[in-house]
């Protein structure tokens, strides 16, 4: 566990490592087990990465499915109303399903097209078919999970158990999604969610307490499960079994989707609890920067990182941000190590688009480059996970360098992250000292910029690591 993580990535976090999980095991979804590591023993980070698409369904590479669809219907309805309006968050649930989204689960097409009111459409279906406990509702849960984690564990609870009872009738549904709540209510104050869950445990429904303490006992393993991943006990009960598990986010997903069955959901599951953990630096930045979808019904937007990142800061900040990244002197490309190239936000903007490109920045639009990874270092001492982000975009960048791409690495101004990165790569790749990759980088990038004192202490940590 990392507490010292800023709030703000982990919120991100868990709305991006939400819609990774989803869009990383969307392809592997009913299959068998360890088919995701089969086909990738190791990181891919070359230009062809892990979010492979295809499946089933046929998803493009990064695609998210309708576990994130239903959470960004969900997400902008609790932005736009300033809490929660079931019926209109039932409502856009009703115009997305009746858009015909290629992936709907069986419960919730049910309960949508049933054309019954918003707060009788779910009971009415229960009672009628009496088997209800899908992980439909948890899948998608996580923006609220963001939205009312400052208000408490009681109410955050009870927010998640009203908004699953929109569709799933049965309310162990709704107690798991009340556990999922409280668990990143602690972790996105810092806490440990592994250690929180006998406490959650105790607000669970009585009824419903026994089944929850088996599936969340820290000694259960997926195997026990007695019913498939399609059900919500397994689906939290693997997600959590996996937190405890895998040692970073990357590791987390791969346990979770080599269990095979209903991947992506369960990935979903696993990817926000882990993103609240491990922080928005924690998700492979190939990952992140891949992530995109439609939401059917709700136009044609299409929705990637930045704006997950801007919808999460609306959930846990409540302040809805836009971000101009205003106009400045275009500078470069320029090559200053051999294949790689610096520039900044617009010279990397209007580079060749063949260049792959390293974005440490924000960027407001997105770029024309087919190859593109964003890895959103700030520009100030205060950067929680530097060492872990450093590490991801030097590996990145060797594996694309060693694929024969020309690279092109730039933030807003080309001069202190940028600068950061092309001395990590020589220290990382030529095992030179700070000292010298300083000396050397700055002979060649006049714009060099030196006034983040944290950058080079953790160049410092890197060039130890040669020794
Ligand atoms: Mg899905």
């Amino acid at each position: 566990m990392t507490p010292k993580i800023h709030r703000s990535s982990r919120a991100a976090g868990a709305l991006v490592g939400s819609a990774v999980g989803d869009a990383l095991g969307a392809p592997f979804e009913f299959g068998p087990p360890g088919a995701f590591t089969r086909r990738f023993p190791q990181p891919q980070r070359g230009a062809q990465t892990e979010m492979c698409g295809g499946g089933p369904l046929g998803w493009e590479p990064g695609e998210f499915t309708d576990d994130t669809q239903m959470a960004l219907m969900l997400a902008e309805s609790l932005v736009d109303r300033g809490g929660l309006d079931e019926a209109d968050v039932f409502a856009r649930f009703r115009v997305w399903a009746e858009a015909g989204p290629p992936d709907i689960g069986n419960q919730t097409r049910a309960v949508l097209a049933s054309g019954r009111p918003w707060d009788v459409a779910a009971a009415e279906h229960f009672a009628r078919s009496g088997h209800a406990a899908g992980n439909g509702s948890l899948m998608r849960t996580t923006p609220a999970a963001v939205r009312f984690a400052k208000h408490g564990t009681a109410a955050t609870m009870d927010a998640a158990r009203r908004i699953s009872a929109l569709t799933h009738g049965d309310p162990s549904a709704g107690e798991g999604c009340a556990i999922f709540h409280e668990l990143m209510r602690v972790a996105l104050d810092g806490g440990d969610p592994l250690a929180a869950i006998p406490a959650a445990l105790d607000l669970v429904v009585p009824e419903h307490r026994e089944r929850w303490t088996t599936v969340l006992a820290p000694d259960w393993t997926p195997e026990q499960a007695t019913e498939s991943n399609g059900a919500v006990w397994p689906t939290l009960g693997q997600a959590v079994w996996a937190l405890r598990t895998g040692r970073d986010f990357a590791e987390v997903l791969r346990l979770v989707i080599d269990l095979g069955g209903d991947t992506d959901t369960v990935a979903c599951v696993a990817g926000g609890l882990a993103g609240a953990v491990y922080g928005m630096g924690g998700i492979p930045s190939r990952w992140a920067s891949a992530a995109h979808g439609r939401v059917p019904g709700h136009g044609e937007k299409v929705w990637r990182l930045a704006d997950l990142q801007q919808l999460a800061a609306a959930l846990d900040s409540g302040v809805q941000q836009s971000y101009d990244p205003g106009v400045i002197p275009r500078i470069g490309p320029a090559e200053v190590l051999p294949g790689i190239w610096a520039g900044n936000l617009d010279g990397a903007r209007y580079s060749e688009t063949d260049f792959a490109v390293i974005s440490l920045c924000r960027l407001g639009e997105p770029f024309p480059h087919a190859v593109h990874r964003m890895a959103y270092i700030a520009d100030n001492d205060y950067n929680a996970d530097l060492d872990v982000m450093l590490a991801d975009v030097l590996d990145d960048m060797k594996a694309l360098h060693d694929q024969g791409h020309r690279l092109l690495v730039h933030c807003h101004g080309g001069a202190s992250r940028t600068g950061l990165v092309l001395r990590g790569y020589l220290v990382r790749e030529q095992g030179m000292s700070v000292e010298e990759a300083t000396a050397h980088v700055a002979a060649r990038w006049p714009h060099l910029g030196l006034w983040n004192n944290s950058f080079t202490a953790a160049l410092e940590r890197l060039a130890d690591k040669n020794d």
